[in-house]
């Protein structure tokens, strides 16, 4: 009877929520209070399918569902996000009837890196994607080894792991585990020989902390590493990237799929190569997968192309306190050959706290803009002194730089007669300010 009230009003929350816009936890927060051990009261299905890492979670997971959906399984996920203890609550009961049987093939969950360990107390997931573990929100996460130790605590025994092969500090949760599948990017034509970044968090093996060296680096620095001591290194992969043209917007993968990138980006073919993953261990064709991804435009907001007077651009919204995440949009805007502006808003530094902390500007490698392709960079928001002290650092000529501390004058300057494509790189935080200005296409 408990379980059953409990799914009840946590459902009737649900709906109300819905009806008035409000966000899923909530639901969830009241079933742990009225039944704090639901989630193993609950018939799960047999696939149970957690995504977590610091970047490109919310993407994969999407992809993931595409897929699934795509080849007739039934998948709850948790598309808004909630990646927490609350909203994965409120998927599962959402999902399930109202004697507690979870309707659906696959249960695909999203999950915080930090409280993931909560979550999965209760949920054991039978497969465990991990993307990558980068620098990210250092007033909440501290560094990455935190995270890590934070992210071991919440695998199970008898969980599979999917690892990306290429990250070091990722690579070490399949240390001595046995059920671990590796994903990961062959040597690519993208690559080079030394680190691209403005820090190498892959000097030193995180296993006995000796430097390391790598025969190739894909970006920052996930690649090909090896310790010099310990014998630490990347483990051969089970799917594989084996070719990227950035230039034309394909990659290709365990060196017969062909898919045609709408983004193109490396982050965008790590995601997509993890979606692959996952649906060929389930059993879905390659073929099948490589048609269901190309050409795939992402549904959750993260890349929005716009027209602002009479110029067009994208917003590729990234992540404040994240500066892989940067870097990877910085990279896009530079390697764009028609030559473009490229604006940055730091206004808000989150969502969900205060922290006036802008450490983490001097982890981006804002020298990429430092190039051809990118005629003018237009700083912009609260922080805009911030970013113009750090650009003074890049080299980047003075002349092609503008700063507004109003996003709004930063949006009617750039709303002139200029011809050149718009790069917006911001976070979720700032990005509607600047939607706000513009026709999204
Ligand atoms: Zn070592």
């Amino acid at each position: 009877m408990k379980v059953f009230f409990t799914i009840l009003i946590c459902r009737l929350l649900r709906f109300v929520g819905k009806l008035i816009g409000k966000g899923s936890s909530f639901p969830g927060q009241v079933a742990l209070k009225l039944c704090p051990d639901i989630l193993s009261r609950v018939q799960l299905p047999a696939y149970i399918i957690a995504v977590t890492g610091s970047n490109g979670k919310t993407s994969t997971v999407e992809m993931i569902a595409h897929i699934l959906q795509k080849n007739g399984k039934r998948v709850a996920w948790n598309r808004e996000g909630s990646n927490q203890i609350e909203g994965v609550t409120t998927l599962v009961l959402g999902s399930s009837t109202l004697g507690g049987k979870v309707k659906c093939d696959i249960l695909l969950i999203e999950s915080d890196e930090r409280f993931a360990r909560y979550t999965f107390r209760y949920i054991k997931p039978t497969h465990y994607v991990i993307t990558n573990l980068y620098r990210d929100q250092l007033t909440r996460n501290g560094h990455p080894e935190w995270v890590y130790d934070a992210l071991a605590d919440s695998i199970c025994d008898g969980t599979q792991l999917i690892l990306n092969a290429d990250d070091p500090l990722v690579s070490c949760f399949g240390q001595g585990r046995e059920d671990v599948i590796w994903f990961g990017a062959d040597k690519l034509s993208s690559d080079t020989d030394t680190l691209q970044s403005a820090y190498n968090d892959g000097a030193y093996c995180p296993v006995c902390k000796k430097p390391m060296t790598y025969s190739t680096y894909h970006y920052n620095h996930i690649g090909h590493y090896q310790c010099t001591s310990c014998g630490y290194r990347r483990q051969d992969t089970a799917y594989t990237i084996t070719a990227v043209d950035l230039d034309r917007g394909e990659m290709e993968i365990d060196g017969k799929y062909r898919i045609s990138l709408a983004l193109k980006s490396l982050y965008n073919i790590y995601n997509i190569l993890a979606a692959y993953t996952v649906a060929r261990i389930v059993g879905i064709d390659g073929a099948e997968i490589a048609a269901d991804m190309s050409d795939y435009v992402l549904k959750n907001g993260r890349v929005i192309t716009f027209t602002l007077g009479n110029r067009h651009g994208t917003l590729l919204t990234s992540k404040h306190e994240n500066s892989v995440s940067y870097d990877q949009s910085l990279r896009v805007a530079s390697a764009f050959k028609e030559g473009c502006d490229v604006l940055i808003i730091v206004d808000a530094i989150s969502r969900k706290y205060f922290t006036g902390d802008v450490s983490w500007l001097w982890d981006i490698d804002f020298e990429m803009l430092n190039c051809d392709n990118v005629h003018q960079i237009v700083l912009a928001g609260t922080y805009v002194n911030d970013l113009a002290l750090r650009f003074e650092y890049t080299g980047i000529p003075a002349e092609k730089i503008r700063c507004f501390a109003d996003i709004n004058e930063a949006a009617d300057y750039l709303g002139n007669d200029r011809t050149e494509y718009i790069y917006a790189i911001t976070c979720f935080s700032d990005k509607g300010k600047l939607l706000a200005r513009v026709k999204e296409d």
